[in-house]
């Protein structure tokens, strides 16, 4: 439930292979996006076209497109299903050890397992793991927003929540994203949560829009783990990429497009 695909993503298809990023910008369901437009709390509005070429398309369908066309590329060989337990890093060689007990072992390994990496914790000694800065974020698909305009994002300050932001990202055919990202309050874990509820609910602003909205599906949340940590993303043998290696962008939440950036430039250093 992170639709938004950032105008980065298709540059970076684009510069590993056109064939992929028109492969994508092609997707039937997508909705094509030209502009965001972002509210502060009063409700006053500000607009900003989109330069690159932009989509929002259920995430779920966008990453399974990725992966079938990635199938079709020769010498590269998926462990569909399986799951990296842990990892040796020593004698000049780099192992992984499945949970169906195979063992896989190279020179280098390029770790893209998202914001809760172990990898990346069983690469770092203890002294030098460092947690990351992130904030987590809900989001949960909605139809009936009558006031959706169908090219453009939104985006809104909300006075409750200053540290936080709300988006409605349209899906078409009258679906939409919403979510709200905060920075975490430790005191409070289901924080987010009921913020998200509490800003649909009474935010004098947005509350409105949702009079003849439906949830379609259940609240869903995750970390983002914020670019500017000090932690390492790179050590003998190993290169960390996206979510991993703490690259989302922490002004727009975005962080589609650096993990498959992070990708391409992990490949170029191998
Ligand atoms: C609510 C929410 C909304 C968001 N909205 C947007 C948005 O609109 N636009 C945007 O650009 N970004 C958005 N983001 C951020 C974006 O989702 C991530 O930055 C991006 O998915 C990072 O990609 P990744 O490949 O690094 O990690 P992931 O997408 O998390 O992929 C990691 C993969 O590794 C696999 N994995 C994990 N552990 C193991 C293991 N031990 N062995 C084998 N495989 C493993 C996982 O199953 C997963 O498939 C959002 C995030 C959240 C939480």
């Amino acid at each position: 439930m992170r639709d938004a695909i950032p105008g980065n993503t298709f540059k970076a298809l684009n510069y590993l292979d056109p064939k992929i990023a028109l492969q994508i910008r092609e997707a039937s369901t997508k909705q094509e996006i030209t502009k965001a437009a972002f509210f502060n709390y009063k409700g006053q509005k500000t607009t900003v076209n989109w330069s690159l070429y932009a989509h929002n398309f259920e995430r779920s369908i966008f990453d399974n497109q990725l992966l079938e066309i990635t199938k079709e590329i020769e010498n590269i060989t998926f462990f569909e299903g399986q799951k990296v337990l842990t990892v040796k890093n020593q004698n000049e060689q780099v192992s992984c050890i499945l949970n169906s007990g195979l063992e896989l072992t190279g020179k280098i390994l390029i770790a893209c397992d998202g914001a809760n990496s172990s990898i990346k914790k069983s690469l770092f000694s203890a002294t030098s793991f460092r947690e990351d800065n992130s904030y987590f974020a809900v989001s949960r698909y909605y139809e009936g927003l009558e006031h959706l305009v169908k090219n453009q994002n939104e985006v809104y300050h909300v006075k409750k929540y200053p540290v936080g932001y709300f988006w409605i990202f349209p899906l078409g055919k009258g679906k939409a994203n919403v979510g709200f990202g905060l920075l975490p309050n430790r005191k409070q874990p289901k924080h987010v949560n009921e913020a998200f509820s509490d800003i649909i609910e009474n935010d004098p602003i947005i509350s409105p829009l949702f009079k003849n909205a439906k949830p379609l599906n259940r609240t869903t949340g995750a970390k983002l783990p914020l670019g500017g940590t000090k932690s390492p993303m790179s050590g003998e043998r190993f290169i960390l990429c996206g979510d991993a290696a703490s690259l989302v962008d922490p002004i727009s939440g975005a962080g589609i497009d650096t993990a498959i950036w992070s990708g391409i430039f992990a490949a170029e250093c191998a």
